[in-house]
């Protein structure tokens, strides 16, 4: 893979029922709408100000202001944190934790680090021994994202700060909590114990703002420091910043599309039970599901309008689509097309 390819060009697609990306399938909630309208002139035409949203985030996620960096976006995250960590002229190893999500290895190239994986047991669960075997002295940096994506199983918060306390104080864990909203779980009350974990978040899944591209990195005081210093210092948009804090005020908007996706999810898994598809019990917004002939059921399912992602060249994947979760209508409507095509 060639350093600089940092993400597989999806198809633009602007109708039928999106579920190839995770995102939301209802939308942001609407007061975001209102607070993007009420942004003036004047703050248009300002550097934006990120102390009242970082603020917000902080309280949010119970953690200290000085903890937090706003990114454009969790991508623009992942890879400052290759930047900042990987050092120049002696960069070493970074692990990254299979399945895993596209940015990791890329990001970590560019940073010039030598990338190694740390494969997943058969059954596409985290493998402590593939990743022991993994790691180096000159290991700087372990990536993986909890929930995992593509597969949706959850490794618990205590092996996680287990891991992040034998890596030591040099070698930095990187824990992407994309999906840490449907979940429920995290290790965020775990950062003051362990000063080398970081921890990702997006607005972009559960909060429906990935147009927008606004998520953030929690770590120590030092390690946020240290990654803005590998960072653009007005990365994230006025709009974004506006966003963030009306969609962060609107729980109820929250809570209600967190119980459709555990609602429509029940709903998939019960389907896929009834048409004889094994698939991955995930804790997150999607399902991914063994359908035998992955590119040819992706295609007839976009046929009719009904976007999914072809996993199957994943490593352990084979023959498996990934369905986003979303409303129970949409899960209504992305079984029927599924039935029609098997
Ligand atoms: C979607 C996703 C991201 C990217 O989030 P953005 O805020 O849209 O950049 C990061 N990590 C994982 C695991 C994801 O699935």
């Amino acid at each position: 893979m060639s350093t600089g390819y940092l993400y597989e060009p999806l198809p633009d697609v602007d109708s039928g029922l999106r579920l190839h990306l995770n995102e939301n399938t209802d939308g942001c909630s609407p007061a975001v709408l209102a607070a993007v309208a009420r942004v003036t002139r004047q703050q248009l035409a300002a550097y934006p100000s990120y102390s009242s949203a970082t603020e917000a985030v902080a309280r949010h996620l119970g953690v200290g202001a000085d903890q937090v960096l706003l990114t454009n976006g969790l991508d623009e995250g992942i890879l400052t944190i290759a930047l900042a960590l990987v050092p120049r002229g002696d960069p070493g190893r970074v692990v990254v934790v299979e399945p895993a999500y596209g940015m990791y290895g890329p990001s970590a190239r560019l940073a010039g680090a030598d990338v190694v994986s740390a494969d997943a047991n058969p059954d596409l669960s985290f493998s402590r021994a593939a990743y022991e075997a993994a790691l180096s002295a000159d290991t700087r940096l372990v990536m993986l994202s909890n929930p995992n994506n593509p597969a949706g199983y959850v490794i618990p918060d205590g092996t996680l700060v287990d891991l992040a306390l034998e890596l030591g104080p040099d070698r930095f864990l990187f824990v992407d909590e994309a999906y840490a909203d449907f979940a429920g779980n995290s290790v965020i009350a775990s950062l003051d114990r362990c000063p080398n974990l970081l921890v990702g978040r997006t607005f972009a899944k559960a909060y429906g703002l990935a147009g927008m591209r606004i998520g953030c990195v929690l770590a120590s005081p030092e390690v946020i420091r240290r990654l803005r210093g590998a960072i653009a210092p007005f990365s994230v948009n006025v709009f974004a910043v506006a966003a963030l804090e009306a969609a962060l005020a609107d729980r109820a908007h929250l809570d209600w599309y967190l119980a459709q996706v555990r609602e429509a999810r029940a709903y998939l898994c019960a389907a896929f039970d009834r048409l004889g598809l094994s698939y991955w019990p995930s804790a997150a917004n999607f399902v991914l599901v063994r359908v035998g002939d992955a590119p040819r059921i992706r295609a007839a399912l976009a046929g009719r309008g009904v976007h999914v992602r072809d996993r199957s060249s994943a490593p352990g994947c084979a023959g498996s689509i990934r369905i986003t979760v979303g409303r129970v209508e949409d899960a209504r409507a992305c079984v029927a097309a599924l039935e029609e095509v098997l």
